[in-house]
């Protein structure tokens, strides 16, 4: 249940007055070994097909940019032509067309890159199913749902999540299609579901308010007294590490013996598989904790503070240029690969769904100064930051500290989140929220200076208060 689906409008054909939060749920399919080989049979010509696709865009572009109706009507004439075409479902190759397209409008709309060829190699494989009638999924026990797959036949997958509208457990709502992913522990089944239930209106949670600061040395540092830190061992133990460091190494190695032109031999792409083993482990593991402590700090809290973080900034390379190299590459590099393994915006992407679903919310705060600021008197001066991991206040007039960095940071976005959330009328609208977010936790100074820094946010986020 890894991916997340944001609600979205109502699609054709649901009865409008019906509130549909839209979630996926993401489970281990376990086919013979037959069904295996027809599996990826069509995930390989759904990708040869993507490249059919963007090999005939290209040629086009830009003076002839072919329309929906005339590369659907291709399709279809290829599928009556091309053998290994056919092996993939008719409703499959549209939903290839349909990416394809909505990959060159994320392109032009500056979300993604430009949309290229997928390579043999290294490639998640995937099939559309948009048919949910077609899927006819059924529960056979408490462990194991089977469903119907177009040109594979009865699969059976592992059922440890709730389905839609199978048996009395399962939440209301239906499944309205799936799609086949095959990560590097087998295939998968992403169900779609349209679940029939009205999310609680924001500030009906009756917790308390946080703020978090998201780190490398402690994971999240909180403002919360009572748990000051959510840490993690490292995602994949020091024997581990040291196998992908050395896979690597001889992946590099097998490139280099590689003559230009040559296909990627075989040795090479057991050497991919071996470390997308890894990688894939790192990745279920980092999964499985960000989705413990979203759920525990979405049941506990109301408001939720974090910063806003530009992470693609934040990991920018220091390499520089030719003419100005930059220094300190290598502790760069080794910095931002801890970043991006702890997977920043994933976790603001659980945090926020699972709070709107308890009716709190997660406030975005600029990150200016805020690891700088007191928390205390509000001076925010670079030098107290003398040291990485302690704060210590200047002021002489207030001397805080010393306390760790990052709670002290926790607590500067709590304080920015309150009064995002309750802007314009300010921290003396909290009142109306009931005892569920305090005001008094507000220090004084922010209330006297409240345009002293940035406003964080220009629309008030919470509801309407009297
Ligand atoms: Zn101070």
């Amino acid at each position: 249940m890894g991916d997340v689906e944001q609600p979205q409008q109502l699609r054709t054909g649901e009865r409008a007055e019906r509130p549909v939060v839209r979630r996926t749920v993401k489970l281990r399919l376990y086919p013979t070994a037959e069904q295996e080989l027809r599996l990826a049979e069509q995930g390989h010509a759904a990708r040869a097909l993507w490249n059919l696709l963007h090999e005939w865009y290209t040629f086009h572009a830009p003076h002839r940019w072919p329309s929906f109706k005339e590369a659907d009507a291709a399709i279809r004439q290829a599928r009556r032509e091309v053998e290994w075409l056919a092996a993939l479902p008719a409703q499959a190759c549209q939903q290839v067309l349909k990416q394809y397209i909505h990959a060159w409008q994320a392109y032009w709309k500056g979300t993604r890159g430009r949309p290229g060829f997928h390579a043999r190699v290294r490639r998640r494989l995937s099939v559309d199913m948009p048919q949910a009638q077609a899927l006819k999924v059924a529960r056979l026990n408490h462990r194991w749902g089977e469903t119907n797959l177009t040109l594979v036949g009865r699969v059976r997958f592992r059922y440890s999540h709730e389905l839609p509208g199978l048996g009395k457990q399962a939440p209301a709502g239906k499944i309205t299609g799936a799609r086949l992913v095959r990560e590097v522990n087998g295939w998968h089944i992403v169900f779609r579901c349209a679940l029939w239930r009205e999310l609680p209106a924001p500030g009906d949670h009756t917790g308390s308010a946080v703020g978090l600061d998201r780190g490398v040395a402690v994971s999240i540092a909180t403002s919360d007294p009572d748990e000051p830190y959510h840490t993690h061992k490292p995602w994949l133990s020091p024997k581990e590490t040291e196998r992908l460091r050395r896979l690597e190494r001889k992946a590099a190695r097998q490139r280099r013996a590689a003559r230009p032109g040559q296909a990627v031999s075989r040795r090479l792409q057991r050497t991919y598989a071996q470390i997308a083993a890894l990688r894939g482990r790192e990745k279920r593991r980092r999964a499985d904790w960000q989705h413990k402590v979203t759920t525990k700090l979405a049941a506990r809290c109301a408001l939720i503070g974090i910063e806003q973080l530009n992470v693609r900034a934040m990991t920018a390379s220091a390499r520089g240029t030719e003419e100005r190299p930059g220094k300190g590459v290598a502790q760069k590099s080794g910095l931002n690969r801890v970043i991006l393994s702890e997977g920043w915006s994933q976790l603001a992407t659980l945090l926020e769904y699972k709070s709107a679903e308890r009716g709190g919310m997660v406030v975005r705060v600029p990150a200016r100064y805020t690891s700088q600021r007191c928390s205390a008197c509000g001076e925010a001066d670079p030098r107290n930051r003398e040291s990485q991991a302690v704060f210590v206040c200047t002021n002489p007039e207030c001397g805080y500290g010393p306390v760790n960095a990052d709670v002290n940071s926790a607590y500067n976005i709590k304080t920015d989140a309150i009064l995002a959330a309750t802007w314009p009328r300010g921290p003396a609208s909290l009142a109306a929220l009931g005892s569920r977010v305090d005001g008094r936790s507000v220090p004084a100074w922010r209330k006297r200076r409240p345009r002293r820094w940035p406003r964080p946010n220009r629309q008030p986020i919470c509801p309407e208060v009297a």
